[in-house]
């Protein structure tokens, strides 16, 4: 995109201020680009650099205290962005949950809620959009999963990191992935006793990657710096187990773990009841990909598609980070700052010379290669893990739609795919559009879980539609 404007400075909107997006906003600021970063959350930071909240734990508070990530890439970042703050090359948006993107003749308007109530509405205009929006959570269900005390890995994270409460004295992390590790690890710093990390990925599928493991030392060192921590707090460690049910009468009290075999179904007697009173499960992450969606952005699977320049091939908007696959934080930082730099270089007219990020872009290949083997190492939850799902058992959260209503959907009235259950049952129909639920409702319909292209990419008040605000361009 060659910028043909002389009198003003470009505009680049970054949705999300994760590594992804604060990478990309100061490579491009550096470069002569205007930034609007724009965040759901009072503060930048994303998933990995999570500020502690003004609650009890909030600085000087009483609360949980977990060790922060990476402290000195943090501060780098957050110095790096006050300086473009306070000489006005990056706007920072908190506070804004875009809902859509909209292609204008030579730019873009981004659509905003504000604020935590999400009732406002606000708009901005650039020449070009940087979407660097994360990922979220995969959740599967599981009798009780809906008692209080249940959590997701992240949300347990995100209550400690935060330093608002620990949601339980003694803790069970399940799932998959090595999102869990950390987590596990983070309610022990808080002060949590973590009875178990239950994994359903067994130990096999990493020994046989070890060579790649090898060519990323840090992360290594880094997961058995987790593992080191679990061991000394006295942590059992289940591989090849999943949590199949959860009990209680007002809150959570205790989880049944079984085995599976070989073939992802379940070992007979296997069963174990762990008492505790909160668990934190997960089964990995998946790509936010609603705002590119709503663009025309091409998907690669689960995650936006881009070229070596981070581009989408929707002229003038470029994704970084999670949002193109989930990676870690290193790589979110590598691939924004390739992004930024492409960005800017195309925004003030000049063909961007490769030879200027090749260690990112180093980087990038050595990481994108490490994350394709952890997730193969990982592989899928077990195959047959919808059997273990009663029929009364509450899948979509939002309508209350029951693992018994979606297999009737499949089995007597025939629905063949995710949309038809959701005609048929309402799965998918509430708050979070499916946001939750649905990896559980295609694993329990035995379909296949598709990308879904979901405008808005947020709940919007009709008002709000009805006479949306003339888009600005802040100071
Ligand atoms: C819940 C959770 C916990 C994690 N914990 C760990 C961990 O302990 N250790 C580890 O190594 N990795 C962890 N990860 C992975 C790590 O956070 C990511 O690798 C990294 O943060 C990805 O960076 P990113 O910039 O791509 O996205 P993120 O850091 O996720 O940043 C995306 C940003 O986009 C914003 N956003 C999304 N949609 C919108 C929208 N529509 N409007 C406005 N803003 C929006 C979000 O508020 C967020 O700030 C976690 C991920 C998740 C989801």
């Amino acid at each position: 995109m060659t910028d043909t404007r002389t009198e003003r400075t470009a505009v680049l909107a970054v949705v999300g201020a994760g590594p992804a997006g604060l990478a990309a906003a100061l490579a491009a600021a550096s470069r002569g680009v205007r930034v609007l970063l724009l965040d759901s959350a009072p503060a930048a930071g994303g998933q990995f650099y999570r500020q502690s909240a003004t609650g009890p734990g909030g600085p000087g508070g009483p609360g949980p205290r977990v060790p922060a990530h990476q402290r000195r890439t943090w501060d780098r970042l957050r110095t790096a962005l006050d300086a473009h703050l306070a000489a006005g090359r990056v706007v920072h948006l908190s506070e804004r949950h875009v809902w859509c993107l909209e292609r204008e003749s030579g730019g873009f308007v981004v659509h905003a809620l504000l604020g935590p109530e999400q009732e406002e509405s606000s708009a901005v205009r650039a020449d070009a959009m940087l979407l660097a929006t994360g990922g979220y959570e995969k959740v599967l269900p599981f009798p009780g999963w809906t008692l209080p005390g249940v959590v997701t890995a992240g949300g347990a994270q995100a209550l400690t990191k935060g330093g608002l409460v620990l949601p339980g004295r003694t803790a069970v992390v399940a799932g998959s992935g090595p999102l869990l590790l950390p987590v596990a690890a983070g309610l022990a710093a808080a002060g949590a006793r973590v009875a178990a990390l239950v994994e359903s990925a067994g130990p096999a599928g990493f020994a046989r990657r070890a060579g790649t493991w090898a060519t990323t030392p840090v992360k290594l060192a880094e997961g058995a710096a987790y593992a080191g921590r679990l061991l000394r707090g006295r942590t059992t460690v289940m591989t090849r187990h999943m949590v199949v049910a959860a009990h209680g009468g007002e809150r959570l009290e205790a989880v049944t773990v079984a085995a599976s075999d070989a073939g992802g179904g379940p070992v007979p007697g296997s069963e174990r009841r762990l008492v505790c009173d909160v668990l934190a499960v997960g089964h990995g992450l998946l790509p936010h990909t609603d705002l590119a969606a709503g663009l025309g952005c091409r998907l690669d699977g689960t995650g936006v598609e881009v070229d070596d320049e981070q581009r989408t091939d929707v002229p003038g908007v470029w994704a970084a980070g999670e949002t193109t696959g989930v990676g870690g934080a290193a790589l979110s930082l590598a691939e924004g700052h390739i992004a930024g730099r492409s960005a800017a270089a195309r925004l003030t007219g000049r063909i961007p010379d490769p030879r200027g990020w090749a260690a990112a872009a180093r980087s990038r290949a050595r990481l994108r290669r490490f994350f394709a083997a952890l997730e193969a190492a990982y592989g899928d939850p077990p195959a047959r893990w919808p059997e273990r799902v009663a029929d009364d058992t509450v899948v979509c959260r939002c309508e209350e739609v029951t693992a018994g209503a979606v297999r009737e959907a499949v089995g007597t009235l025939g629905a063949g795919d995710l949309r038809t259950v959701k005609l048929l049952t309402r799965a998918g129909m509430g708050w979070c559009q499916g946001r939750m639920c649905e990896p559980g409702v295609a694993g329990v319909a035995g379909c296949a879980l598709t990308p879904a292209r979901r405008m808005p990419a947020r709940p919007v008040p009709l008002g709000v539609l009805a006479a949306p605000p003339d888009p600005t361009t802040p100071r």
